[in-house]
């Protein structure tokens, strides 16, 4: 798998957890680190994003971190294209939703 695609694909995974993402400003989000304790800013600078973590400070390239900001900008739009399969009600967490969060962090 290409590796901007696995980044991509972690930084859902970081959007799916939850309340690992905090917005400060429009050009400027914290995102808690996956491997360590504490926050990766991520600001909008010159027309892209930038993170603090090793791994963007090494390739200059989009980052978890990144994709993580820039798919939870794009949630509004994503949900108006599928809130006619929207389902929202309370319910406990099931076996097969334990089992989907494996997949996901496989
Ligand atoms: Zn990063």
């Amino acid at each position: 798998m290409a590796g901007s695609r696995m980044r991509r694909l972690r930084g859902l995974e970081i959007l799916a957890y939850g309340n690992q993402i905090r917005c400060e400003n429009d050009s400027r989000y914290l995102v808690h680190s996956q491997s360590r304790n504490g926050w990766y800013e991520i600001r909008w600078s010159r027309d892209r994003w930038i993170c603090q973590c090793p791994d963007y400070v090494k390739r200059k390239m989009a980052c978890k971190h990144i994709y993580a900001v820039v798919c939870l900008l794009a949630l509004p739009e994503i949900l108006a294209t599928n809130t006619t399969h929207l389902r929202i009600r309370g319910r406990k967490q099931t076996q097969s939703d334990e089992s989907r969060q494996i997949v996901m962090t496989a």
